[in-house]
């Protein structure tokens, strides 16, 4: 075991006591706006200021916990993840991450050290899908980014506007927040890989863009017992040389050096019944990528398979549409290197890799530098009851950024 300065024992009661504030059937279940996640809020609140820091909700809806610094004025280093869940989600995405954040804030405070930036601690509103079907509420408001339009999206009778209102924001009052330098989020690898190879901590270069493209292939309907096979249009078979093809292709640019993934999530056949050849098949690939251009590339190739099928098949499929289109986000690489740095320095081992899910520092990335570690889970399991991580991974994954953050507070004013 190693000496760590932060604590795995505060870090095992933050995880424990917010898992037992969960839907009572539904573990591990606090989705944002509803009566558990307020509660989780309250317990968290309680555990802020028992770290000593000044908590307020910010206009976005986020608790945020402050330390002072020593120089008033200098800016602030923010720290933080998301409380809120998937239904029947984990005890670890997210709430890893705003506990290390908390730990971070404790141990300075055992070692008595007081930074020249101001610490702030967060706990991001919304960050999962929410009720009104839209993600990463609290960092898109932070920094000014929420499209005004969705504050009049609805869950039931609530809007979002009054949703943000009941935790305790201000959803009139954009914030857009000018005083953060540096942004820093610990999560659990949601993927096998650090497992795998037996480390410690993943350096995350940057965040994978999410392409959805959606694909229509039109055959013909007709009666399964009495047509030939030979002069049928079956949409579903047509449809299945493209998921097989999508699959080849996404795993060639998955062997390049920049993280790729592709898969058909959704699919659905009509009219989906035994007797009839399937007249229509409607699938959605969901293609995510480190490198804009790898990105580029497999949707140019979809496009030439779209017409290959077309061509081999008596079936006709509609140019392949793009749903949703988003940038990949890389993390700052000044403070790569600081993740790095404090790696060595608590003696974690660790790799650089790109996250193929998206996360709060995505958006935090487009008004501050920012930047993640992930730490491994068990067999690389999430958004899942059984999600596991171990509390000293934890704990030194927060050795880590309170390791960072110490070389951030020097470092930060050298540069200006
Ligand atoms: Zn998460």
């Amino acid at each position: 075991m190693r000496n760590l300065p932060t604590n795995p024992d505060r870090i095992a009661e933050d995880i424990s006591d917010l898992a037992a504030i969960t839907e009572p059937d539904h573990p591990y279940t606090r989705r944002a706006f509803t009566p558990m996640f307020l509660a989780g809020r309250s317990y968290l609140e309680r555990r802020f200021e028992k770290a000593g820091l000044k908590i307020r909700i910010d206009a976005a809806g986020n608790l945020i916990g402050h330390r002072p610094g020593k120089k008033p004025g200098l800016g602030t280093i923010l720290l933080g993840s998301h409380s809120d869940t998937v239904p029947d989600g984990g005890r670890y995405d997210g709430i890893a991450g705003v506990s290390a954040a908390l730990e971070v804030a404790r141990a300075l405070h055992d070692q008595d050290v007081q930074l020249d930036h101001d610490l702030e601690i967060v706990d991001f509103l919304a960050e999962e899908v929410s009720i009104f079907g839209v993600s990463c509420i609290g960092s898109r408001g932070m920094i000014g980014l929420v499209p005004p339009d969705w504050l009049t999206r609805t869950s039931g009778d609530l809007t979002l506007e009054q949703g943000i209102a009941d935790v305790g924001g201000h959803p009139q009052v954009s914030e857009k927040r000018t005083d953060i330098k540096a942004f820093l989020e610990l999560h659990i690898e949601q993927g096998p890989v650090l497992e795998d190879k037996k480390l410690d901590i993943g350096v995350v270069t940057a965040i994978a863009g999410i392409t959805r493209i959606e694909i229509v292939v039109d055959g013909r309907a007709d009666h399964a017992g009495t047509t030939p096979m030979g002069s049928r249009r079956d949409a579903l078979t047509a449809a299945a040389r493209l998921v097989l093809a999508i699959e080849q292709l996404a795993s060639q640019l998955a062997e390049g050096p920049a993280h790729f993934a592709a898969t058909v999530g959704e699919f659905r056949i009509e009219p989906n019944a035994a007797n009839v050849v399937p007249s229509r098949a409607v699938m959605l690939i969901d293609a995510r990528a480190e490198n804009r251009a790898d990105m580029e590339r497999f949707c140019e190739a979809v496009d030439a398979l779209a017409l290959e099928v077309a061509d081999e098949t008596d079936c006709s499929v509609a140019r392949p549409r793009r749903i949703s289109d988003n940038q990949p986000t890389p993390c700052d690489p000044d403070l790569l290197k600081v993740l790095d740095a404090a790696c060595e320095a608590t003696g974690a081992r660790h790799r650089r890799m790109a996250s193929g899910a998206g996360h709060d520092t995505a958006w935090m990335a487009r008004a501050t530098k920012a930047a993640m570690i992930f730490i491994p889970c068990l067999g690389g399991r999430s958004h899942a009851p059984e999600e596991s991580a171990k509390t000293e991974d934890i704990a030194l994954g927060a050795a880590v950024l309170l390791e960072a953050v110490k070389t951030l507070d020097k470092q930060l004013q050298e540069a200006k």
